[in-house]
C-alpha cells in the first residue's frame, strides 16, 4: 500500500504537508519545552519535518511513520541533512492501528485525523503509544467563519464534521484532555500549503504534458487558486492542539 501518486506530486517539494509553516512548527517545537532525549512517535509523519528539525532544535528522538514511501525517502535525506539520522527513524506504512513498542514522550497525528477515524479515534490510538503523563499532539481543522450550506459542500464534508474553534477545544476536554498549548494556522501558512502546490502542478504539467495525472492537474490548476481564495483561506481554520490526559 503507498499513498495515490497525485498526493506525491503535488506536494513533492513540501517539507510540511499540512497549513503551519516551518516558523510555526519551530514556534511549537519551542512551546512544549521538550527535554533532550525525549522520545516522538509521529503517525502519518509525511516527509518528516517535525521530526527532524525537533532532533536538530531540541535533541529529542523520533519515530515516522507514513505510508508514502516518497515522502518517507524525502524524510530520510533530510535527516541525512540535518545531521540527525542518527535521532529518528522512519518506517513506510500504515499507521492505523500503529503503537509504540515502548511507550513514548510525545505521540503526535498532524492532518491525518482519519487514521483514527476522526480525531477521537485518533486520541485514543496515540493514547496507546504515550506514555503516563506523556503529551499528545493533534492537528485538525475547524470553522474560522460559520459556513452556509454551499462553503461545506464545497470542502465535501458534512455539516456536523468540523466544528468551530470553541467546538473543537471544548470536546478535547470532553474526551478527557488538558489542552496545554497550540499553535494555529493563518491565512499565511495555508498560502504556504496550498499556493506552494499550484507552482508544482504547473512545473509537472510543463514537463509531462503527456503523463496520465496531466489532464487532473490541468483543471486542478485553473480551478484550485480560486476555491482557495474563495473558501480554504477565508473558512478553513487548522492548528495543532497539545493535550495531556487529565
Ligand atoms: N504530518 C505530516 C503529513 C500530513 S499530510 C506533516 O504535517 O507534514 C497527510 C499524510 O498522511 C501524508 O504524508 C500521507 O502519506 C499520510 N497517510 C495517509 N494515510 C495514511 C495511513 N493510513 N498511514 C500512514 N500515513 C498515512
Amino acid at each position: 500500500m503507498d499513498l495515490p501518486r497525485h498526493f506525491v506530486e503535488r506536494e513533492r517539494h513540501h517539507r510540511i504537508h499540512n497549513p503551519i509553516d516551518a516558523t510555526k512548527l519551530a514556534t511549537l517545537g519551542a512551546a512544549l519545552r521538550l527535554p533532550a532525549g525525549a522520545t516522538v512517535l509521529d503517525l502519518a509523519c509525511g516527509s518528516g519535518e517535525m521530526l527532524c528539525t525537533w532532533a536538530r532544535d531540541h535533541a529529542i528522538q523520533g519515530t515516522g511513520v507514513d505510508l508514502s514511501s516518497a515522502f518517507v525517502e524525502s524524510a530520510q535525506k533530510r535527516a541525512a541533512e540535518l545531521g540527525v539520522g542518527g535521532a529518528v527513524r522512519f518506517v513506510q506504512g500504515d499507521a492505523v492501528g500503529y503503537v509504540a513498542d515502548e511507550p513514548v514522550d510525545v505521540a503526535s497525528c498532524l492532518g491525518a485525523t482519519w487514521i483514527g477515524g476522526g480525531a477521537e479515534g485518533t486520541v485514543a490510538l496515540l493514547r496507546r503509544s504515550v506514555r503516563p503523563g506523556g503529551m499528545l499532539l493533534v492537528g485538525e481543522p475547524y470553522w474560522r467563519r460559520t459556513p452556509d450550506d454551499e462553503v461545506v459542500a464545497s470542502f465535501g464534508v458534512a455539516p456536523d464534521e468540523w466544528t468551530d474553534l470553541p467546538g473543537l477545544v471544548a470536546r478535547f476536554g470532553e474526551l478527557g484532555c488538558d489542552l496545554v498549548e497550540m499553535v494555529l494556522a493563518d491565512k499565511d501558512s495555508w498560502d504556504r500549503y496550498v499556493a506552494a502546490q499550484w507552482l508544482t502542478i504547473r512545473r509537472f504539467l510543463d514537463a509531462h504534458p503527456d503523463d496520465e495525472l496531466a489532464p487532473q492537474f490541468r483543471e486542478e490548476l485553473a480551478t484550485a487558486p480560486l476555491y482557495h481564495v474563495r473558501y480554504q483561506r477565508e473558512y478553513l481554520g487548522w492548528g495543532v492542539f497539545a493535550l495531556m490526559d487529565r
